[in-house]
């Protein structure tokens, strides 16, 4: 099948909207009329090589669609299906057995492999091979090969082209404060960066009963935005210290803390705001090598730090509660997303990465 993708050849370069081919579904493999694929920081930083991943690759993560085609064997989802496609988990390891996907054994080669698990690609130019299944997706492209296990059939009677998102920003920031630190009503949480990551982790915290929400960031149209989506208080770190503040607005320190900055003063910022006892999220992803230093007594007295890979969702659960909350008008995530047509890539990269916009939601020609 012909379609149409967003290619990236080299890092730091523009993508290019290219006309691939598009083999069949294997047997567990489906087909997705794309209707929007939302654009995350990780799509730009693997175009730009901070983890090897093969190029010319198209990318694209959070993928929303409609199911057109199955295979063989395929018994999850049928033809029609309106779907938000997530990240692929084996199936099969211990992790996978008792838990969320985020932390398969197989994470690494299934998500960013840039190929099947047999290493085999569905998408080709002519003679050249086209590296693809990028989160079992590289939904940056008209149509994409899934399969049914990374797949949420989501209800057929919301907008596609804003349901994307879902499957990853959005599900990270709210399944962090939601499923990995289990927040508590009545307690307080600091979340450092107030981007689409950080917002759906303040939204999801009002969600959860917080009561003390503290956005920290160092824009301050987003500090505005961060307010009108359930934060308490805000402070810019242009102006502020953002510990001195938090230890004096929550008077002990939070009982939460999440960075998702990657930055490692900020991560650690993000620890020493902490109360005893307290637990900080990581969740930013930075370059490979990364050290993050954190003052050994902080630690030492009762604090908790941990990484927190896709806010430890199993999608097929967290996604429709994510979409009954949103229709509810208590999870409006749907403010972040700025639309853009999928020939404007490049302007959307742009767009996302500066901050003009929060979350960029390519839509699909028709
Ligand atoms: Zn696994
Ligand atoms: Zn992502």
């Amino acid at each position: 099948m012909r379609i149409t993708a967003a290619v990236a050849r080299e890092p730091h370069a523009a993508f290019t909207l290219e006309e691939l081919e598009l083999g069949p579904p294997g047997p567990h493999e489906i087909v997705v009329e794309n209707v929007a694929a939302g654009i995350c920081h990780t799509d730009v930083v693997v175009r730009d090589q901070w983890f090897p991943v093969p190029q010319p690759i198209v990318l694209g993560h959070e993928g929303a669609g409609l199911v057109v085609e199955v295979g063989a064997e395929v018994t999850r989802v049928a033809p029609g299906d309106p779907v938000v496609m997530s990240m692929l988990g084996c199936g099969s390891c211990t992790y996978c057995r008792t838990g969320p996907p985020g932390y398969c054994v197989s994470h690494y080669d299934l998500n960013f492999g840039g190929c099947r698990p047999d290493g085999s690609t569905a998408l080709s130019k002519g003679d050249e091979s086209i590296h693809g299944h990028f989160f079992s997706q590289s939904s940056f492209a008209t149509h994409s090969i899934a399969t049914e296990y990374n797949v949420v059939k989501i209800r057929d009677d919301v907008p596609l082209e804003l349901m994307g998102p879902l499957a990853c920003g959005v599900q990270t920031g709210a399944g962090a404060v939601i499923n990995s630190l289990g927040v508590r009503p009545g307690t307080s949480i600091a979340v450092f960066g107030t981007g689409a990551v950080g917002l759906s982790a303040i939204m999801a915290a009002k969600v959860a009963g917080c009561t003390t929400i503290i956005g920290v960031d160092i824009v301050a149209d987003r500090l505005q935005l961060a307010e009108s989506l359930g934060a308490t208080h805000t402070i810019d770190a242009t102006t502020a210290d953002p510990v001195e503040e938090i230890l004096s607005i929550t008077s002990n320190g939070a009982s939460y803390s999440l960075d998702t900055s990657a930055v490692p003063a900020v991560a650690r910022q993000a620890v020493e705001c902490l109360a005893l006892l307290g637990t900080c999220g990581l969740i930013g992803v930075p370059p490979a090598g990364t050290e993050l230093t954190v003052d050994f007594h902080t630690v030492l007295f009762g604090r908790f730090v941990r990484g927190i890979v896709g806010g430890d969702a199993i999608a097929q659960q967290f996604i429709p509660t994510l979409i009954e909350l949103w229709r509810q008008g208590r999870f409006p995530f749907d403010r972040l997303i700025r639309q853009y047509d999928l020939a404007d890539i490049n302007t959307a990269v742009a767009d996302g990465e500066s901050g003009a916009t929060v979350k960029p939601v390519l839509v699909m020609p028709r």
